[in-house]
């Protein structure tokens, strides 16, 4: 039996997906997080959607692997209905959502066609490149 240690993470993802009528306390969730952890970084407001993987609006939250026993347990208890992806980063992007996906609140489903093709593709452009 292989098991993957811990220390493959190089940080976490947490994604918070909205909508028209919870986006207001999406938005107080982002001050506070921004001014609770400066060291956290915010990624722009996604209204559009689908964008990528990501079938529902949403923003991220990026931040290393030392503030998640801080972070995450703080938006579980003020979370109020959203639905967020929290998942590592391993440097495999498919695998980390599609396999090391964790979540706060109900799951959201994913487009992981999308996102394979798009890894895929990101390893054919590495492949020339090299
Ligand atoms: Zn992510």
């Amino acid at each position: 039996m292989e098991f993957r240690p811990s220390d493959l993470i190089k940080g976490y993802h947490v994604h918070i997906y909205y909508d028209g009528g919870s986006k207001q306390w999406a938005g107080h969730l982002r001050r506070e997080v921004a001014k609770r952890w400066p060291q956290a970084e915010l990624g722009r407001w996604r209204d559009k959607a689908p964008q990528g993987p990501h079938p529902q609006s949403h923003f991220q939250i990026a931040f290393e692997a030392k503030l998640f026993p801080e972070i995450v347990p703080w938006l579980a208890l003020n979370r109020k209905g959203l639905s967020m992806l929290v998942h590592p980063n391993t440097g495999n992007g498919y695998d980390d959502h599609a396999n090391n996906d964790m979540w706060i609140g109900p799951s959201v489903q994913l487009r992981l066609d999308y996102l394979r093709k798009f890894e895929e593709e990101q390893r054919k452009k590495k492949q020339a490149a090299a």
